[in-house]
């Protein structure tokens, strides 16, 4: 039985674009640029170039709160809103608490500031080994490669860095971190982020790849992105072909909701799972957006099916402006509890904080262990019933 669409059914071989049809909401959304159409909403570049960046045309998309309406008009240059018009389609124009919407929409609240805020939370610049290099863990290094996103998360834990303006990382400064990165044989995993480095061109995120694939200690390479998100587009046949070429590449993909999962996603997924790329997911903790067992239950069924396995959920950092989103720990602990048993093992991601400070990924968990003495554990099962068990050496 055939299942699967071969590759000539799913792209038109001309222009190696995917046959998938416009949404009712994705019609209305492009019906608002003069001349756009099907073949543009499918092109990654017209879609960069026309987000939605300014109060006017965010105000034709939607009837903004006055909330909204203060946070967009006093977003400044880092964190600009930016918003592809693909992800503009998935936001409910009659709903301020569509999950997309809390994330994409500056809120005046982003402009408030709490005693325990801070610029750079995970301590990012302080770990900087050279500029767009951080090396905080023994065997592994983070590589920021760029400071554009396609949109930019009201959340983001580097908002001091990211945006459309001033950039500092380039091609001139990959040069000092390729050298780190050569002189430390430690470094075997090299985590390629940003903002998000598939925004740039294939040619230079090949330069980058294959440079850093070359220093003969470094065993693969891993990309943090959340472009198979709010911009799938630019998953390209061409784009996965050269990364085959890079193989063993993994995949961290920036995932928050269900409502991300769209056909258009699931196709971008199933390209990056059949070139052989392993993806998880790195899901962020936010209030009103994903604060329930069953929310984050549902995102991640709706991972597994796509091929990408939960990976983190992270406690959403204290950052200057987040305090709207930031819910309790005991909120995300009661998720986790409400995961692990009830649900495929595969659908259990870690939860953690990231130390403020720069004190790295601390795993937080429900404690399973009632007590402990003399080599005898009494453990909490899933469901909530005890059970022992004895050392061997007892
Ligand atoms: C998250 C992170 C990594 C990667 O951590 P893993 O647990 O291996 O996924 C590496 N360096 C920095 C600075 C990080 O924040
Ligand atoms: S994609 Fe990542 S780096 Fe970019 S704005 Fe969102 S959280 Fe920040």
């Amino acid at each position: 039985m055939k299942t699967t669409l071969s590759q000539d059914q799913v792209f038109d071989s001309q222009t190696s674009r995917p046959n998938i049809p416009l949404t009712p909401d994705e019609e209305r959304i492009l019906a608002l640029y003069p001349g756009g159409t099907h073949a543009d909403w499918e092109d990654w570049r017209w879609q960069i170039r026309n987000r939605i960046r300014t109060l006017d045309s965010i105000q034709r998309i939607m009837k903004l709160t006055p909330w909204e309406e203060h946070g967009v008009i006093g977003a400044g240059d880092k964190l600009t809103m930016s918003i592809p018009p693909y992800f503009a389609a998935l936001i409910d124009p009659e709903d301020a608490g569509c999950p997309i919407r809390l994330q994409s929409v500056p809120q005046e609240y982003e402009f408030e500031t709490a005693p325990e805020e801070m610029l750079d939370p995970c301590g990012e610049d302080k770990s900087s080994a050279v500029h767009g290099l951080v090396h905080r863990y023994p065997d592994r290094v983070l590589f920021l490669v760029n400071e554009m996103c396609a949109m930019y998360c009201r959340y983001c834990t580097r908002s001091r860095m990211v945006g459309d303006g001033n950039h500092t990382l380039n091609a001139s400064t990959y040069d000092a971190a390729l050298n780190y990165i050569r002189q430390h044989k430690e470094v075997r995993d090299v985590l390629i982020s940003g903002g998000d480095p598939l925004t740039l061109g294939d040619r230079m995120l090949e330069y980058i790849i294959s440079s850093v694939r070359s220093i003969p200690h470094v065993e693969f390479v891993r990309i943090g992105t959340r472009i198979p998100v709010t911009l799938p587009q630019r998953i390209t046949p061409e784009l996965l072909a050269m990364f085959k070429r890079y193989s063993p590449i993994w995949m961290s993909v920036h995932f928050n909701h269900a409502k991300e999962v769209t056909p258009r996603v699931k196709h971008a997924c199933n390209m990056i799972a059949d070139a052989g790329i392993p993806m998880g997911s790195q899901t962020v903790l936010l209030r009103g957006v994903n604060d329930n067992p069953e929310v984050m239950k549902k995102l991640f069924h709706e991972l597994l099916k796509i091929r990408v396995r939960p990976y983190y959920i992270y406690q959403c950092d204290p950052i200057v402006g987040s305090r709207h989103f930031r819910t309790s720990v005991e909120t995300g602990v009661n998720i986790m509890q409400n995961l692990r048993g009830h649900t495929t093992g595969y659908a259990v991601p870690t939860y953690v904080i990231d130390g403020p400070g720069g004190g790295g990924k601390i795993p937080i968990a429900p404690e399973y262990i009632v007590s402990h003495s003399n080599g005898r554990y009494v453990l909490k099962n899933f469901a909530g019933e005890l059970y022992t068990y004895v050392d061997p050496a007892y």
